[in-house]
């Protein structure tokens, strides 16, 4: 035993879009899990591979929306999001430098 799977792989690190899911990989082993079982998501069950994607993901069941237009402070769940915004409704040249400064 004590063949320690570092499943660690911690896949943050920009690429905006929404996603994280995929949980491959089932290492032969511990038939009790659990890590992994905290990484489900309470409302439809999808496993994450972090709690960071998993906290993200909550978001669309929470409603929850952190990302806010810097210049109409409407509120947006994902970042990606406030980028469409500025670049569509703020046709000015200050919205549009925001939008290339912002690395969502
Ligand atoms: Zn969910
Ligand atoms: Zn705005």
């Amino acid at each position: 035993m004590s063949a320690y799977t570092s499943g660690g792989g911690n896949g943050g690190g920009g690429g905006g879009g929404v996603g994280g899911e995929g949980v491959g990989g089932n290492n032969g082993g511990e038939s009790s899990g659990s890590i992994r079982r905290l990484l489900e998501c309470e409302h439809c069950h999808k496993h994450f591979t972090s709690r960071f994607n998993l906290q993200r993901h909550q978001l669309i069941h929470t409603g929850a929306k952190p990302y806010e237009c810097p210049l109409c402070h409407q509120r947006f769940n994902q970042s990606g999001h406030v980028k469409t915004h500025l670049r569509t409704r703020h046709p000015t040249q200050e919205a549009q430098s925001l939008a290339d400064l912002a690395k969502l």
